[in-house]
């Protein structure tokens, strides 16, 4: 293998290979080092295995709820091992995409080992040096353990390990009420645990308007998940490691089989020496860059989740072409941080992108809601606790909206389209949406808003001119 290259890029999530995808294409010799496992957090314990287990629990929540339907699913038997291997069956389907043999057929070598810098050009791959022109860090985050009086004595689940479980834990406390905690905490109480969230903050999911966070707790009521809002751990005593009783701030009591920690991620740091190369980092513990995502040393560049982007697969791919793009041909393009859509995939599923309705001021903007009630999938489904609602300025533009329900994440496509290419909400109600979809919530939401524009303003008038003109020449030739 040679030792000096155009491009190293150090880790293989979906910042690295989209990174080195992208540099590869215009002609690059890349190197893409990993220490773990090619694919990164989303493939083996992010995005796929989430996914994959929350539609374990899907099928289990429709076998225990489907009598509404005249369908009872009798003396219903939920088999943890088998969903944790349709978790990994999943995972090991997708894994060969992101495989040495795949990039290899792009022109990418790829060298297995922890990446260590040693200078401005240069790092060691498990002490093999080798140089480089450019280089991206793409080396993710990991979960952040909490700390309180008795924490070292217990082996806590994480994201990083939790789909190692063959055997589900009867009684979960998960620490944390963000999406990482609600997703995983709402499928495993779908699969049978007696699940506890412990939430620091005020409301599940506070990062989110209240009433998507309202919508979701109504549904963790439903599903018998217990939500310790404004608490936080003190204590914990175990006698295994695993088993235990965890004791919180006012004083409760939580015993529990297993206890799961989701709250919060820090940057993948090891071994990697960033200041051996001049690479700063942020007063947060990030890799610093500007807007080109660039570092503090020029050749140095970073990607997703290292550089302190909102954490999404999705960001780190398009941020990951930036980098590539940016390293490779010496150009500055920008990470568009403003429509960057989220969804968290909790049932029903919270989605969001660009301007939220609470930011909305009066009179610059308008904000329509479209209820699931009142819309006929929603209803034939008896799924229709969720609603689509969008803000608009005042010529009409889409600047960001929220959906929640069922495959809410599905219909926010179409709002990141809106919101991106900047379209108007006659462009959304212009167009012929399928009957019956969830999305009919967000064209009737458009659809409001062009009505509204058609009773105001200049529109109004000349809406009124043109009948006027109608019936006199109605009135004139006398048909
Ligand atoms: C439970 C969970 C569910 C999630 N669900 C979603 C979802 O549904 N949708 C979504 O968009 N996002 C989701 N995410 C977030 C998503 O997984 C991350 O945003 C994404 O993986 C970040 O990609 P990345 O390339 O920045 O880093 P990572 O995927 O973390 O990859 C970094 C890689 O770098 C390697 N590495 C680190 N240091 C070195 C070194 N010194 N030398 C060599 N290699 C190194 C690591 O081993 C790792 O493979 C989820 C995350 C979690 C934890």
């Amino acid at each position: 293998m040679p030792s000096e290259w155009d491009l190293i890029v150090i880790g293989s999530g979906s910042a690295g290979i989209v990174a080195s995808r992208t540099a590869a294409r215009f002609g690059a010799r890349v190197l893409l080092v990993e220490r773990h496992r090619l694919g990164g957090d989303c493939l083996w314990t992010g995005c796929v295995p989430s996914k994959s287990l929350i539609a374990a629990a899907h099928a289990a929540h429709i076998a225990r709820t489907s009598e509404r339907f005249g369908v009872t699913a009798e003396n219903l038997t939920i088999d943890f091992a088998r969903a944790m291997s349709h978790v990994r069956d999943a995972v090991a389907t997708i894994e060969p995409h992101d495989s040495a043999e795949a990039f290899a057929t792009l022109g990418i070598e790829v060298a297995s080992g922890d990446a260590r810098f040693t200078g401005r050009n240069s790092l060691e791959i498990d002490g093999t040096p080798h140089t480089f022109v450019q280089a991206v860090i793409a080396t993710g985050t990991e979960p952040q353990l909490p700390e309180f009086a008795g924490a070292d004595s217990i082996d806590m689940l994480t994201s990083d390990t939790i789909w190692q479980l063959d055997e589900l834990p009867k009684r979960l406390v998960v620490l944390g009420g963000g999406p990482i905690g609600s997703e995983l905490g709402q499928a495993m109480a779908r699969l049978g645990s007696a699940v506890t969230i412990v939430n620091r903050n005020a409301r599940i999911l506070s990062s989110e308007d209240e009433r998507s966070s309202a919508i979701l707790q109504a549904s963790f009521d439903r599903d018998g998940i217990t939500v310790l809002n404004d608490r936080s751990a003190t204590s914990v005593t175990s006698n295994d490691r695993l088993a235990g009783e965890l004791v919180l701030d006012d004083g409760t009591r939580l015993p529990f089989d297993r206890l799961l920690a989701a709250v919060g991620r820090s940057t993948r740091l090891g071994k990697l020496a960033p200041e051996a190369a001049g690479v700063a980092i942020t007063q947060h513990g990030y890799i610093k860059v500007d807007a080109s995502l660039r570092t503090t040393n020029k050749r140095i560049w970073a990607a997703g989740d290292a550089a302190g982007l909102p954490k999404f697969s999705h960001v780190a791919g398009v941020s990951g072409s930036v980098a590539g793009t940016n390293a490779a041909l010496g150009l500055r393009r920008k990470f568009n941080e403003q429509v960057v859509p989220r969804v968290t995939f909790t049932a029903p599923e919270i989605a969001a992108v660009g301007m939220a309705p609470v930011d909305a001021v009066e009179g610059k903007h308008r904000v329509y809601t479209a209820e699931h009630a009142s819309t006929d999938r929603a209803i034939a489904e008896a799924d229709d606790d969720g609603y689509a609602q969008i803000v608009v300025d005042n010529r009409g533009r889409v600047l960001g909206g929220t959906i929640v329900g069922p495959r809410a994440g599905e219909s926010l496509g179409e709002l990141t389209v809106a919101v991106s290419a900047k379209l108007t909400t006659s462009t959304l109600a212009g167009a012929t949406h399928a009957y019956p979809t969830f999305t009919d919530a967000l064209w009737n939401a458009a659809i409001a808003d062009v009505q509204y524009r058609l009773q105001h303003g200049i529109v109004k008038s000349g809406i009124q001119l043109l009948a006027r003109v109608r019936r006199a020449t109605l009135g004139r030739t006398g048909r």
